[in-house]
């Protein structure tokens, strides 16, 4: 069967991972019609737009999108576009493994761990107002539909993948009403889940502490849009760094599937970009399409070609020599 996927490369290293995720997928023997779209500086130079119509109305109308990073001007210039692009199509959950693999030089070798963040909520509204002359505010928007939904998107998901426990990661002692609302729902949420799955609250400073300690006490971590980006990163370096961490955003019309990683302007064109989050991102994908076997044959082979710790074939964020394409073209030899 024959899939049709759109392919957005986005900015910096987000053209040299999603084409070496593409290769993969070619090479574990999915069919797949890619359909190109232009987002970013490619939005800008084609289009006119960051974020082309066109570009969003192809991700609902095909349903699955492998993207890359796309960058955004600091303090200034147009708005996030990857943050837009979620909220236009109503991605509000994004999940996140943080899986140790074998032979990454990390701080923790046996993390397995599930970061699930409410991706078009909270202060990614990008609500700023100046209210007086050297006074700013933003607003952080919570609502009881979102905070529902990601509360039953958590625990169906981790009931789904055999997970156990959900920790809410929040600042309810100081935001009573915003994440004080978060709780409030996911408490209510896990009344219907609570035979089967185990439910804590953590505040978020010790929450990063006892993740840095003791990652492996963590099962499922629910967080909001800003706090979320802020862990997960954290957590990519528990296990090896940016390079390493895939992700899937869901909404109701489509599924787009990503490295958390950005751009990585200091490495972009060099050839040297670790595509592993991307590849991983790319077997997320196929799993939500239905090709478990090639999936997991992906999987298995990142695993092996990072197992076997060849210098000449690791990327420099993993301690080899090697490039995009060597790590690429090991993980396709190790495909069983
Ligand atoms: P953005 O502003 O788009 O979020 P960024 O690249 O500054 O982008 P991160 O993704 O957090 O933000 O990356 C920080 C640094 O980590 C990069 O500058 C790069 O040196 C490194 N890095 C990120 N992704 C990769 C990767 N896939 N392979 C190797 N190094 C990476």
């Amino acid at each position: 069967m024959t899939h049709t996927v759109c392919l957005v490369p986005g900015d910096g290293i987000g053209p040299e991972v999603t084409s070496a995720a593409k290769r993969v997928i070619e090479a574990a023997g999915v069919d797949i019609e890619w359909v190109s779209l232009p987002a970013g500086e490619t939005g800008i130079e084609f289009l006119r737009s960051p974020l082309p119509e066109r570009t969003i109305a192809a991700i609902i109308g095909h349903g699955t999108a492998l993207k890359g990073p796309i960058s955004t001007p600091i303090a200034g210039g147009h708005g996030n576009v990857s943050v837009k692009l979620r909220q236009r199509l109503g991605l509000s959950a994004a999940v996140r493994p943080i899986k140790s693999m074998p032979g990454v030089k990390a701080p923790h070798s046996n993390v397995d761990l599930i970061i699930i963040r409410e991706n078009t909520e909270g202060l990614f509204c990008g609500i700023e107002n100046e209210v007086a002359p050297g006074v700013i505010q933003a607003l952080k928007v919570c609502t009881v539909e979102a905070s529902t939904r990601i509360a039953k998107f958590t625990f169906e998901y981790a009931l789904s993948h055999d997970r156990r426990k959900v920790t809410v990661f929040h600042r309810a002692d100081l935001l009573k009403k915003t994440d004080g609302l978060l709780l409030r729902c996911a408490r209510k949420v896990h009344r219907d889940f609570a035979d089967r799955i185990n439910y804590e609250e953590m505040i978020i400073d010790s929450g990063c502490m006892q993740l840095v300690r003791n990652p492996s006490q963590f099962d499922v971590i629910l967080l909001d849009s800003l706090t979320g980006g802020m862990v997960s990163s954290v957590a990519a370096g528990l296990i090896g760094g940016p390079g390493m961490v895939p992700s899937a955003s869901f909404g109701p019309q489509c599924v787009l599937f990503e490295p958390v990683h950005g751009c990585a302007p200091d490495i972009a064109r060099k050839g040297i970009a670790n595509p592993l989050a991307c590849i991983l991102s790319g077997a997320m994908m196929l799993e939500h399409l239905g090709e478990d076997a090639a999936a997991s044959r992906i999987r298995s082979a990142c695993e092996l070609a990072l197992s076997r710790g060849d210098a000449l074939v690791l990327t420099p964020d993993l301690g080899g020599s090697g490039s995009t394409t060597s790590l690429t073209d090991a993980v396709i030899r190790a495909l069983k």
